[in-house]
């Protein structure tokens, strides 16, 4: 593995997802208890990403609480059952209640997130040991791909590289089934790849890095990635034995979110896109901490990828994504096969990662603002004078404020 160490950035901010009486209940016993390994403070991020009040805010709040890094943060994002957070937006632009503000203001400023992802994993672990998914590995030539599910709906990735042994995780959620994985593999972790700060990606970076002194923690600086230990910047590449991983800066999810990309020539093999949080399969992540425009780019960046690449998203969320898709397209035969596909694999619990992002593509709506057919559906037409990214981000927007009130019933 290439590329040397940098001093963490240290950024810390917090966020959950899930009811308040759960919350408050794992908090009650814990706070005060052996969870306290959770942040004690969280120094705040320098990203001047926003300028609204709700920003300055957090940003003077952090300021209050800042301390010696702390290797943790909490979480939000991507987990199942609702809670809305982080109005880090002007108002205007995010539909956000101010029982989502609350929500916020609780993640940030207490051991909440964290306390509450130590609640999801246990729960997650007993009621699907052996994991959400049955998922398969996928090899090419010298290399191994091992999707890992892990808490009710993520993947972590084991990325191998099978001449050397050496391997790299991406977003390793639950320490111990990436342990597990690492064992049974007989691999050597040299890097986590961490997409975004959010505990159900990167709650298990602590304990990996504990037992594996050696590997090094990749992430945004511009995130709060617990342990990180090696900031990257966009169009950065690392290199584990024979694999080169690019790192692509995808904000719009959060601020500092990144996306890998394995290079598949070596392997003669296509792209691996690891995307986290910024695109499932018929789906996109929420815009908790930027634009439509911003995610737009973002979204676009993927895309230019290449239709072949391969698609390992964080999220094992097909089935509700595509439904979702077919509300608004209802004459559409690509998303209607692969949503035949999706509810028989769905039915029998198996995975459905990877995809590619050609066919994305043909279904899904976060990758289709450019489509009449869409924005005839979202009843949207491009204004006069208005530019035609300005009108997809417009489109993107509305695609994603359905979704989420889909994902609200
Ligand atoms: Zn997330």
């Amino acid at each position: 593995m290439q590329r040397g160490g940098h001093t963490s950035a240290g950024l810390r901010m917090a966020g959950a997802r899930g009811g308040l009486r759960g919350l408050l209940a794992a908090a009650g016993p814990a706070a005060g208890g052996p969870a306290a390994a959770g942040p004690a403070a969280r120094p705040c991020r320098p990203w001047g990403w926003t300028a609204d009040p709700g920003s300055r805010f957090l940003r003077q709040s952090c300021h209050r609480l800042a301390g010696p890094r702390s290797g943790q943060e909490p979480a939000s994002g991507g987990l199942p059952e609702g809670v809305e957070y982080i109005p880090t937006r002007k108002k205007g632009k995010n539909p956000m209640k101010p029982v989502g503000v609350a929500w916020y203001s609780l993640y940030a400023h207490t051991r909440l997130g964290y306390l509450f992802y130590q609640r999801q994993v246990k729960k997650a672990r007993e009621r699907y040991p052996q994991g959400h998914s049955a998922s398969q590995p996928c090899h090419f030539p010298g290399v191994k791909i091992l999707p890992i599910p892990v808490l009710s709906s993520n993947y972590s990735y084991l990325v191998i590289d099978t001449g050397s042994g050496r391997a790299a995780v991406i977003d390793p959620s639950d320490p111990l089934a990436v342990q597990a994985a690492i064992e049974e593999e007989e691999v050597i972790l040299e890097a986590i790849f961490c997409t975004h700060k959010h505990w159900d990606h990167s709650g298990g970076n602590a304990m990996l890095h504990q037992r594996h002194n050696s590997c090094k923690v990749y992430g945004s600086a511009l995130d709060a990635i617990p342990e990180l230990t090696s900031p990257l910047v966009d169009r950065e590449k690392v290199s584990v034995g024979c694999l080169t991983f690019e790192a692509l800066a995808t904000p719009g999810h959060t601020v500092g979110h990144m996306v890998y990309v394995l290079d598949g020539r070596p392997f003669g093999a296509p792209p691996c896109l690891f995307s986290g949080d910024l695109l499932f399969l018929a789906g996109c992540g929420r815009l908790f901490e930027g634009s439509p425009e911003t995610m737009l780019a973002s979204l676009d960046l993927a895309v230019g990828l290449g239709e072949d690449t391969l698609l390992w998203p964080g999220h094992e969320y097909a089935l509700e994504c595509l439904t979702f898709a077919s509300l608004l397209e209802l004459d559409n035969p690509a998303l209607e096969q692969k949503l035949q596909w999706v509810t028989q694999q769905r039915q029998e619990k198996r995975s459905t990662c990877p995809s590619t992002l050609g066919e994305e593509q043909t279904y899904n709506p976060f990758l289709r603002t450019h489509r009449p057919e869409l924005q005839a559906a979202l009843g949207l037409c491009q204004g006069p004078g208005e530019q035609h990214n300005a009108f997809r981000a417009r489109v993107l927007k509305e695609v994603r404020r359905r979704k989420d009130l889909y994902k609200a019933t």
